[in-house]
């Protein structure tokens, strides 16, 4: 007898390498690419920052930025143009004590509290650089050796995904060039060698490539294309997949004078300022060590052990 099956999948879903190392590295928050981290994988995320704390330049400043800035700050950087899609924005239940219980109470009640919600002054921090600028900016004209700044951040990038090298809450670590054209391409050189060098003490695999950034839409596709033929970013990618497409773990930024004359961040002859940085995906650099030297760190090579002190 011919009976029909129907609703059954042609093959089952393809499952992703990366997923056996979940175990090891996270635990479930009920959200997609949210994750509380081990204690394994804190270890490695921890390490690898004083690795790059190492090769921090002299005469680079240092600050940390809470995972929230500015709204009114990330509307001047044009964020709404290039990556609307990304952005996180805080809200918040205003008003007075029965108000705020009017609206609470609605969950309470089964309905809908988030129609009470006020937009916030404040958005999700989508790169770790951004607060940087009109720090700087607010000091005057930029100085002749220029500035270098060592930050880091907790950053948000609303792409919910089953990948665990894509998580919407991750860190981000960055050295920050502000100068002249010649300082910042000099600081891009020299920092794809030391990122470079790093990776290979960290035994990974990896080539460093033009890219560009995912702008949104069709005006986005013409932003991208642009920015790759004169290779304003380049990215370190580790094949986490097999022969696929390596993910981006690390950055090589040039964004020439946009956030010179967005912040007004001059040189005393009142020429923009040429900005640049390096970023460090924290979280992606720990997954692509798990993935290439396995779910035990005490099986890992010692080369590599000791490059990170564990
Ligand atoms: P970019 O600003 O170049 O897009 O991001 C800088 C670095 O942050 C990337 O090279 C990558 O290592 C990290 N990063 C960007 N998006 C994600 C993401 O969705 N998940 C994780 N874990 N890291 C990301
Ligand atoms: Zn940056």
């Amino acid at each position: 007898m011919n009976m029909k099956v129907m609703n059954v999948p042609a093959s089952p879903p393809a499952a992703d390498p990366l997923d056996t190392l979940f175990d090891t590295l996270f635990r479930p928050m009920n959200a997609l690419g949210v994750y509380g981290r081990t204690g394994a994988y804190e270890s490695v995320v921890e390490a690898l920052a004083a690795l790059i704390s190492s090769k921090r330049e002299t005469g680079t400043e240092v600050f940390r930025f809470p995972p929230v800035m500015s709204r009114a700050h990330l509307e001047r950087h044009g964020y709404l143009k290039s990556f609307p899609n990304l952005l996180g924005c805080v809200s918040c239940l205003d008003g007075g004590e029965a108000e705020i219980r009017a609206s609470a109470d609605k969950h309470l009640g089964g309905g809908d509290w988030t129609a009470d919600l006020q937009t916030a002054d404040l958005v999700l921090t989508p790169a770790a650089c951004y607060p940087v600028y009109p720090i700087a900016a607010a000091r005057g004209a930029v100085p002749g050796e220029g500035y270098r700044f060592d930050v880091a951040c907790d950053c948000f990038r609303r792409e919910p995904s089953r990948n665990l090298d894509r998580l919407q809450s991750f860190r981000m670590r960055e050295y920050v060039c502000i100068g002249t054209p010649e300082q910042v391409s000099a600081f891009r050189e020299r920092w794809i060698v030391k990122a470079t060098a790093l990776a290979d003490e960290l035994g990974l695999t990896y080539t460093v490539e033009t890219a560009s950034d995912p702008f949104f839409g069709r005006v986005g596709q013409i932003m991208a294309f642009s920015q790759l033929e004169a290779a304003l970013k380049f990215e370190l990618l580790v094949p986490l997949r097999g022969a696929a497409a390596g993910t981006a773990c690390m950055s090589f930024n040039y964004h020439r004078e946009h956030f010179g004359t967005t912040w007004d961040l001059r040189h005393e002859d009142g020429e923009p300022a040429h900005t640049g940085c390096v970023a460090f995906g924290m979280d992606r650099l720990a997954v692509a060590l798990f993935a290439t030297h396995g779910a035990e760190i005490a099986d890992w090579p010692e080369s590599v052990r000791s490059a990170l002190r564990l």
